[in-house]
């Protein structure tokens, strides 16, 4: 047995035993699924674009069993309140409240694609930080996606499960999110960041070498909150909308530099920074995945911090905490650092020379105290394994 897998048997047990106490009876089995880093494009998923994130070796766990009738019941050992209960008969999306519209929001979305779904018991572990930009949502609905998708024996794909999990998010939780979190989730493999065209959802896994270069990728979770069901997430995505149609194509993802210049020209500044932003973004993941395979992961350095200038200056997504983490982590070691997620706070990536990496800390950490600023964590992730039965 590989590490792995004893540590999976023994959160599997755990999970299990949480189970029986909640709910009074077993488990009929325990499903995993990853958060993710956004290693390089950032909201060209839904500008039909494309995108390099990976999956971490941090996970939402659910134990689930099937019911005899058609009553869900969620219970999640994040959440204090009881169990929440509720009828698949009569479940309404806008009846769906808080974290229980995520794994609500899967069922109904499977029931939607014509699979039926029995009742079921939940119960939902997690070692992903909320809210922290790694996409805690897209690991939640992926676990219960593969879950319900198992117990159903309706055998569906790994990418169709991702989009299953992209619309409980966008119908149920309200949040217009786009297919990447959900892919990554579904589709990663170890070591390796996932491409992915958004368009036509082609997908392929690039080695991504970081042990081999003596380098490590550390999160900063600035802990500042983000929500995207409101705000700045939607009016990014509507200005792309708006930007596409004055310019003439169907999506951003149809521009390249060379339309630039005319961009400029009819575009007002906002909108014009905003597709510049996916314009510039879409050529660096290509480049990214190319020098990965190329050259390495030493390589692609610049391209991540001009990334995070991208959403600094033009798509107008970064903060100041995030600001500092990027800054800081640069001026003490990273070889490439950027804002990773929505944006609007959570979490920023830096690739990291395996000995620099506590200098990075430290820095990191004296940098917040010195402005007052809540304590950031800051951690290593892993390329990691997408979601799985244990
Ligand atoms: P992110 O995906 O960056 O972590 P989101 O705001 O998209 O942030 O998703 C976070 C929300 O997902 C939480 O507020 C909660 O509603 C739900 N969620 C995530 N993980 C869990 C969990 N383990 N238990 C219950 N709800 C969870
Ligand atoms: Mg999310």
């Amino acid at each position: 047995m590989t590490t792995t897998d004893t540590a999976g048997t023994a959160l599997a047990d755990t999970l299990t035993r949480a189970f029986a106490g909640h709910f009074g009876h077993d488990a009929d089995g325990v499903w995993q699924a990853p958060g993710r880093v956004n290693l390089i494009g950032e909201h060209t998923d839904y500008n039909d674009g494309i995108v390099l994130p990976f999956a971490i070796n941090r996970s939402t766990t659910v134990a689930v069993s099937a019911r005899a009738d058609r009553t869900v019941r969620l219970a999640s050992a994040f959440v204090a309140a009881d169990p929440v209960e509720f009828d698949l008969d009569t479940f309404a999306p806008d009846q769906a409240a808080g974290w229980s519209a995520y794994p609500a929001g899967v069922a109904w979305e499977l029931e939607r694609a014509g699979i039926t779904v029995p009742g079921f018991d939940l119960y939902v572990t997690s070692d992903v930080p909320v809210g922290a930009g790694l996409s805690s949502s897209a690991a939640l609905e992926c676990a219960v996606a593969l879950a319900l998708s198992d117990l159903t024996g309706a055998g569906l794909g790994r990418a169709e499960l991702a989009d299953i999990g992209r619309r409980a998010e966008n119908n149920v939780v309200g949040a217009p999110t786009g297919i990447m979190d959900q892919s990554a989730s579904m589709l990663g493999t170890r070591d390796c960041a996932v491409y992915l065209d958004c368009r036509d959802l082609s997908s392929h896994p690039v080695p991504l070498g970081l042990a081999e270069s003596g380098l490590l990728c550390l999160v900063i979770d600035t802990k500042v909150s983000h929500a995207h069901a409101t705000g700045g997430y939607a009016e990014r995505r509507a200005s792309c909308v708006r930007g596409a149609r004055v310019l003439g194509v169907g999506a951003l993802r149809d521009l390249d530099a060379a339309d630039l210049p005319r961009a400029a020209r009819i575009l007002d500044d906002v909108t014009f920074r905003r597709v510049r932003h996916i314009v510039t973004e879409n050529e660096r993941v290509a480049r990214t995945a190319e020098l990965l395979t190329t050259h390495g992961p030493l390589a692609i350095g610049d391209l991540l911090d001009a990334s995070h200038r991208s959403m600094r200056d033009d798509f107008e997504i970064s903060c100041p905490e995030l600001n500092l983490a990027v800054d800081t982590a640069r001026a003490n070691g990273a070889i490439g650092a950027r804002m990773t997620g929505g944006g609007f706070g959570g979490s920023a990536i830096a690739l990291v020379p395996v000995d620099d990496a506590d200098q990075v800390r430290s820095a990191v950490l004296a940098g917040f105290a010195v402005r007052g600023l809540q304590v950031p964590d800051v951690f290593a992730v892993l390329p990691a394994e997408g979601a799985r039965r244990l």
